[in-house]
């Protein structure tokens, strides 16, 4: 089943409500970078990273930024993909917050987590509108160790 969130986003109240509902929670910390997931975390982390007047950064699929990157492998329900983030988008000691609309296997948020790690930055939370805690992930990545938050479950 597809969870789709167009419904939230075509309604001016709930895009609004979620935008500021994230906001809100980093405000009080120094962001430096706020990461996005393609391709529906660029709709949240764009508008989260101007307001706190922090940079955005998008992780993509394989094959569409335009400069130097370096990649991450991670494992599909069937197969594999591969996410890529440019290679100079983080510094070292950057404080990043990671977002995405949804989290459901994990798979996804992990690889970005490795890149962005092996990059050296220091990962503030990672927050997603959605959570799916039937399907496992977010439990699996609080158990590495990462530190999540997720808008309703
Ligand atoms: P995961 O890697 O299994 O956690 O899947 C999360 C990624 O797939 C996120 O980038 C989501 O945008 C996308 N995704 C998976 N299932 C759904 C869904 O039901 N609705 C919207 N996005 C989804």
């Amino acid at each position: 089943m597809f969870r789709d969130i167009t419904t939230l986003l075509k309604d001016p109240i709930g895009l609004r409500t979620t935008i500021d509902t994230i906001t809100e929670r980093y405000r009080p910390q120094k962001i430096d970078k706020v990461i996005g997931i393609e391709s529906r975390g660029f709709i949240f982390a764009a508008p989260v990273a101007y307001t706190l007047g922090a940079g955005f950064v998008p992780i993509r699929k394989q094959g569409k930024l335009p400069a130097e990157t370096i990649s991450c492998d991670y494992q599909l329900e069937y197969g594999c993909d591969k996410i890529e983030i440019h290679a100079d988008a983080i510094n070292q000691g950057d404080r990043v917050l990671m977002i995405d609309d949804l989290i459901a296997t994990g798979g996804t948020m992990e690889a970005a987590i490795k890149l962005v790690q092996e990059m050296g930055a220091d990962i503030i939370e990672c927050c997603f509108v959605i959570d799916l805690p039937n399907v496992g992930g977010s439990q699996r990545l609080r158990q590495q160790g990462h530190q999540l938050h997720s808008l309703c479950s």
